[in-house]
């Protein structure tokens, strides 16, 4: 049998310049439901909208503005998408736990969860708050975890699953003065090993995504000398885009992928080997 993925390979053999404009599925997720954590911006819409172009109905969650939200949701309807979008804080693990398996419940099945919600207070140590080492392992950490509590009870009744963590290389190469940071990314890698483990005799798979600097608000914020410094530690010379993380996760998300469970995809331009 022919996959979706042969025939743009052979496609891409005769003409490469013509595969930006095929608009052929690379991975086939009709009918899979996709929960996207902090989906409003950033890494976040470009994982919902290649979810959603492989054919996933997602479902997109924030904790606030309303109008990015809005906006992803209407990015991808432009395109014949389907998207919503719901409100909530991921460290309240309670609230998180139950907004996922509510999406389970209302939709009649939940596929993937892509835990990418998360957030950066940077500060070197001797200058670091207590709250806000505590409020990042919240959100980046315990945050994630609760979310993926919420989606396995579901994907286990259902014998199939996606689990992605957005982690970052910061949590496998440290970074000075973002100890907080590393510390929750590091974690989620534990988290995600131990998952695969519990839950690969379900046919739920666990992987992480190591994004390496990927042009976002979250690095818009970097000084133009910082922004040199790391591009010089970059072997493709380049920062990373949102899209090419979304792409990533959707490979992660298909059926392709259905061998691969623990591991860590690194997207980072080499930055770390
Ligand atoms: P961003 O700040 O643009 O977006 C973060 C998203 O998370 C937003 O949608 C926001 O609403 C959501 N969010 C934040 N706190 C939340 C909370 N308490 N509850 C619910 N949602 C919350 O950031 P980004 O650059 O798109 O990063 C997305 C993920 O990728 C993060 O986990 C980040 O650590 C990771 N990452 C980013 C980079 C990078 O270079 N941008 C590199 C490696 C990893």
């Amino acid at each position: 049998m022919i996959s979706a993925l042969d025939v743009l390979n052979r496609r891409q053999l005769c003409a490469p310049s013509a595969a930006k404009d095929l608009k052929l599925r690379m991975f086939d997720l009709t009918d899979k439901v996709a929960v996207v954590t902090g989906g409003s911006r950033g890494i976040g819409r470009a994982i919902a909208i290649s979810l959603a172009s492989q054919g996933a109905s997602v479902v997109i969650t924030y904790v606030n503005g309303e109008g990015p939200a809005k906006e992803t949701i209407s990015l991808i309807e432009k395109t014949g998408g389907k998207a919503e979008a719901i409100q909530f804080d991921v460290a309240d693990a309670s609230a998180a736990q139950k907004a996922v398996a509510d999406v389970a419940k209302r939709l009649g099945r939940l596929d993937i969860l892509v835990a990418n919600a998360g957030i950066s207070i940077d500060g070197l140590l001797l200058r670091l708050k207590d709250d806000d080492f505590e409020r990042t392992l919240a959100v980046n950490l315990k945050g994630a975890v609760a979310c993926a509590k919420g989606a396995i009870k579901p994907m286990m009744r259902a014998k199939r699953g996606r689990i992605i963590f957005v982690s970052s290389v910061v949590g496998e190469m440290g970074n000075a003065g973002q100890t907080a940071y590393a510390a929750s990314k590091a974690a989620i890698l534990g988290v995600s090993m131990s998952l695969a483990r519990e839950y690969s005799s379900r046919n739920i798979t666990v992987n992480a995504i190591t994004p390496g600097y990927i042009e976002t608000d979250m690095t818009g914020e970097l000084q133009n000398e910082q922004r040199e410094a790391m591009l010089t530690g970059i072997p493709l010379g380049r920062p990373g885009t949102a899209a090419e993380v979304g792409a990533s996760v959707s490979f992660l998300a298909s059926d392709e992928a259905a061998y691969i469970t623990g591991q860590t995809l690194r997207v980072n331009g080499g930055m770390y080997m």
